[in-house]
C-alpha cells in the first residue's frame, strides 16, 4: 500500500475505463511499480513534476507518494477526469489536472522550477515529445530531467553508442546536452493490457551546457543527413552539405571514407562547427 486510495483495478472498472489503443493506452496497475519510477528520477520533495497522461493514476500516485512537492497532470481522455479527481482530493493543493492534448499546452504556465518531467507516455506522441523537449529555443530547457517509459527500442536507441546499431539520430540529440541511461526494463505483461513489445525507462538529466559547443540547427543538420544514408560514406552522405566536404571531414580528423554510425558526438560537433 502506498497510499489509503483504492487499487487501481477497482478504480478503472467504477468508472469504465476499458483502455483504448487509440490513445496509446497501456496502464500500470502495480503501485509498488510506478512508486519505484517516480523514485528513479530523483529527489522529488523540492520539484514540480510534468507528467503526461496520467489515464487512471498509477504513476501520479506513485509521484506523490514519492514525496513530489506539485504535480501537473496532462490528460487528453475525459474519462480519466473523475478518477484523478478522487487522487487530487487525498493530496490537497499537490496535484493540478489539466484535460488536453500534451503537444498543445505550455507547461510554463503551471509549474515552478526546478522542473523534473516523469511519464509512461503515450507510444504515437513520446518520440515527438522527447524530440521537442531535447530542441528548445534555449538551453538550459525548462526541465532539470525526464524520467520517460518507452518502447524498449526507442530507449535503446537514446542511450545508443557508437558503433551499434540503434546509433543515430536520438542517440546524438539526447547525449549532447543531457545525461541518459536506462534505469527500469519492463517486460510487457507489466502492463495492462499488454503491448506486443517491452519497455524500458530512461532518465536524463539536462547538462547546464552542452557536452561540446555546436550550433544547435548546424549540428541537427549533419547528423540528419549522416543518418538517412547511414550505409553510404561520409563524403557520398554529406555531399550536399558542401561541395569541399572531404577537406572539412579532413580537417577535423574524419576520414572521408568513414560511415555516421562510426563517429562519436564530439566529432560531430566539431564537424558541425568546420560548417558555421
Ligand atoms: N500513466 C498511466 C499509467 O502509467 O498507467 C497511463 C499511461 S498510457 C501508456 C498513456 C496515457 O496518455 C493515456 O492515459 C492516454 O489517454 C494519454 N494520452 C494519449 N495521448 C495524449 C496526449 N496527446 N496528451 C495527453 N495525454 C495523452
Amino acid at each position: 500500500m502506498i497510499d489509503p486510495l483504492p487499487p487501481l483495478r477497482e478504480v478503472i472498472a467504477r468508472h469504465g475505463l476499458s483502455a483504448r489503443k487509440s490513445l496509446g493506452q497501456n496502464f500500470l496497475l502495480d503501485l509498488n511499480l510506478t512508486r519505484r519510477i517516480a523514485e528513479a528520477a530523483g529527489d522529488l520533495s523540492c520539484c514540480d513534476v510534468l507528467e503526461v497522461g496520467p489515464g487512471p493514476g498509477g504513476l501520479t500516485r506513485g509521484l506523490l507518494a514519492a514525496g513530489a512537492r506539485h504535480v501537473l497532470a496532462v490528460e487528453k481522455d475525459k474519462r480519466c477526469l473523475p478518477a484523478l479527481a478522487e487522487i487530487a482530493a487525498a493530496y490537497p493543493d499537490r496535484l493540478t489536472i489539466v484535460e488536453g492534448d500534451a503537444l498543445g499546452i505550455d507547461p510554463n504556465a503551471h509549474l515552478q522550477p526546478p522542473i523534473r518531467v516523469v511519464a509512461n507516455l503515450p507510444y504515437n506522441i513520446g518520440t515527438e515529445l522527447l524530440v521537442r523537449w531535447l530542441t528548445p529555443h534555449d538551453w538550459p530547457p525548462f526541465w532539470q530531467s525526464l524520467t520517460l517509459m518507452f518502447q524498449r527500442e526507442v530507449a535503446e536507441r537514446i542511450v545508443a553508442r557508437p558503433g551499434s546499431k540503434a546509433y543515430g539520430r536520438l542517440a546524438l540529440l539526447a547525449q549532447w546536452r543531457s545525461t541518459a541511461r536506462i534505469v527500469l526494463r519492463l517486460p510487457a505483461r507489466a502492463f495492462t493490457p499488454a503491448p506486443k513489445v517491452d519497455s524500458a525507462v530512461v532518465h536524463l538529466a539536462a547538462l547546464a551546457v552542452p557536452r561540446f559547443p555546436a550550433n544547435p540547427q548546424l549540428l541537427e543538420r549533419v547528423v540528419a543527413m549522416a543518418f538517412n544514408q547511414r550505409r553510404k560514406m561520409l563524403r557520398a552522405a554529406l555531399r550536399g552539405l558542401a561541395p569541399d566536404i572531404e577537406a572539412r571531414l579532413q580537417s577535423v580528423g574524419i576520414a572521408p571514407t568513414q560511415r555516421a554510425e562510426e563517429l562519436a558526438l564530439e566529432q560531430f560537433c566539431a564537424l558541425a562547427r568546420t560548417l558555421e
